[in-house]
């Protein structure tokens, strides 16, 4: 996936197995663009690019609480989170499991 290396005291590059590579200051906003890079690439596997794609559990867990409060257009608030193909996390309104 990534590699990181250290080329001076502030400045790092990672570069991705895809052959694209980021240079910052910081070894943490370097991976960071190279994190945003492979959501992209995930996004692209998505069989549901239209929901909402949460990066962690807690996150999605904190988007469901929130349907709860609003349900947005009168629809029905999402029941169950689950973890997608795209290595997101999404809000579903079905209760079926394991069907992604
Ligand atoms: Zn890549
Ligand atoms: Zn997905």
């Amino acid at each position: 996936m990534f590699t990181t290396e250290k080329l001076g005291p502030h400045q790092y590059v990672v570069s991705c197995s895809c052959g694209r590579s980021w240079t910052g200051h910081t070894r943490g906003k370097t991976k960071a663009k190279a994190a945003a890079h492979a959501l992209g690439l995930n996004r692209a596997l998505c069989p549901h690019p239209e929901k909402k794609a949460y990066p962690t559990r807690q996150a999605v867990l904190k988007g469901k609480a929130r349907t709860w409060k609003i349900s947005p257009g009168g629809g029905s608030p999402a029941r169950e989170v689950y973890r997608c193909r795209c290595l997101s996390w999404h809000l579903t309104t079905k209760s079926r499991q394991g069907r992604l």
